[in-house]
């Protein structure tokens, strides 16, 4: 998060969502990004250059004020679809059925939108970096990644979007904010497809998997990873070794471990409050592992049905509220947002705080375990990500 004091900017790593935007708007190039050694990046100002001119300050997510009441009333009355790509062997290899995709080529091979702002696979780490797509540079579907579960700064290719009449943004939900704030007067119209997202997850969760999986993430990042694909919830690859993705990501994110400090700061996993017309995510608890995979979608507005009905490669079928409902998470969510203001250090309820104490305190020591001992037999790590979840006990 970057806020300016007295004409100083200020940085808080803490805070921080990893978006990259601040780097993108700032016009004096004052600010750049290094990696750390956890896969993140911290934000470097060069205070010579910088003319504290907020620019960065105004399209920061993290800054955004979010209003969650109301949040969850229009839950049972939104449109929900499992769907998928009709060529199963798209389905198969996509994060779940395809549908995120699909929706990206399709509406731009049939002119729904005139461009998209989404993401490239690319070769280094993070593996993946924000592109804008349209008719001419139409996407296959191999350029573009599955779930990417460590955090990719995917705003810092603005600079590519040109005007259109009508844009997709596809993103994250403070992605998506971090976007909001810098497309006004460069398209018409806004379409926003969300990927619901609980967590980002640092490097380190992959270098666990991979310790898991009997090898190791290189120290020079030179590795070639794959989270999901091949059926539902599919696997986790680093280069030829492999992991199912139930079961690997059962400590990671059963226990939200090593997670983006500044996802705490985000209870909008459906991105709602980003404006999104439809978001996307996995049947956990409503569908059996399986060879090919679904996609669930939340149709938000009408616009986002209407896109969906125009993507004639898509199989959908139309879902109640009840039928999805275990797959929502809204009980986490709703976590979430609680908790979130005693990460800001806002006014907050006694009894969030200890929760948060709690939780912090049981990540800690459930890392230490699991970074020291990665090899333990599956069964022991079943267990831990069975351990009831302290934070969840003293909300309930
Ligand atoms: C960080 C993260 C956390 C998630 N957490 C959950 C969760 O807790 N519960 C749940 O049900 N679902 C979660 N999802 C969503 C789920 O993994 C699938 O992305 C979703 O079901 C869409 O599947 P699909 O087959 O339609 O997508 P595909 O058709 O495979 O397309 C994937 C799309 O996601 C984009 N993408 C990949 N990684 C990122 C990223 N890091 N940032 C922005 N865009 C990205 C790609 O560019 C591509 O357009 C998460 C996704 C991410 C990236």
């Amino acid at each position: 998060m970057l806020e300016l004091n007295k004409g100083k900017l200020l940085y808080t790593f803490e805070q921080c969502q990893q978006c990259g935007i601040c780097s993108a708007v700032c016009p004096e190039n004052a600010i750049s990004l290094s990696l750390r050694k956890d896969g993140l990046h911290d934000i470097e100002i060069g205070t010579e250059r910088c003319i504290a001119c907020g620019k960065c300050v105004k399209s920061c997510p993290a800054n955004k004020e979010y209003n969650y009441e109301g949040y969850f009333d229009g839950f049972e009355q939104k449109k929900y679809f499992l769907g998928y790509h009709a060529d199963n062997r798209i389905r198969r290899e996509s994060s779940s059925g395809g549908i995120c995709k699909t929706l990206i080529i399709d509406s731009l091979k049939n002119s729904v939108v005139d461009g998209v702002y989404s993401l490239r696979c690319t070769d280094s780490f993070p593996f993946a970096r924000g592109e804008f797509y349209t008719r001419e540079n139409l996407p296959s579907f191999g350029d573009m990644p599955n779930s990417v579960y460590h955090s990719v700064m995917a705003c810092t290719e603005i600079g590519r979007i040109q005007p259109c009449k009508r844009l997709m943004l596809v993103g994250t939900a403070c992605q998506l904010r971090a976007l909001n704030s810098v497309i006004k007067g460069k398209c018409d119209e806004i379409i926003r497809v969300c990927i619901f997202c609980k967590q980002q997850k640092t490097l380190d969760s992959t270098r666990f998997l991979a310790k898991v999986m009997g090898t190791s993430v290189p120290q020079n990042l030179r590795f070639r990873p794959r989270y999901r694909g091949d059926g539902w919830p599919g696997i986790v690859r680093v280069d030829e070794s492999e992991l199912p993705w139930n079961r690997a990501a059962q400590i990671p994110f059963g226990k939200r471990l090593w997670t983006v400090p500044g996802c705490n700061v985000c209870g909008d996993s459906f991105g709602i409050e980003a404006g999104a017309d439809i978001s996307l995510m996995d049947p956990w608890c409503i569908r059996p592992h399986n060879d090919l995979g679904e996609t669930l979608v939340t149709v938000h507005t009408p616009e986002g049905g209407r896109l969906l009905q125009r993507c004639a490669s898509l199989i959908l079928k139309p879902q109640s509220f009840s039928e999805v409902e275990p797959a929502l998470s809204l009980k986490d969510v709703w976590r979430k947002q609680v908790t979130e203001p005693v990460f800001r250090g806002k006014p907050y309820k006694e009894r969030y705080v200890r929760a948060v104490r709690a939780e912090l305190n049981q990540q800690r020591l459930l890392r230490m375990v699991v970074e020291k001992l990665p090899r333990l037999p599956i069964i022991c790590y079943r267990i831990l990500a069975k351990l009831p979840d302290l934070r969840n006990l003293i909300l309930k």
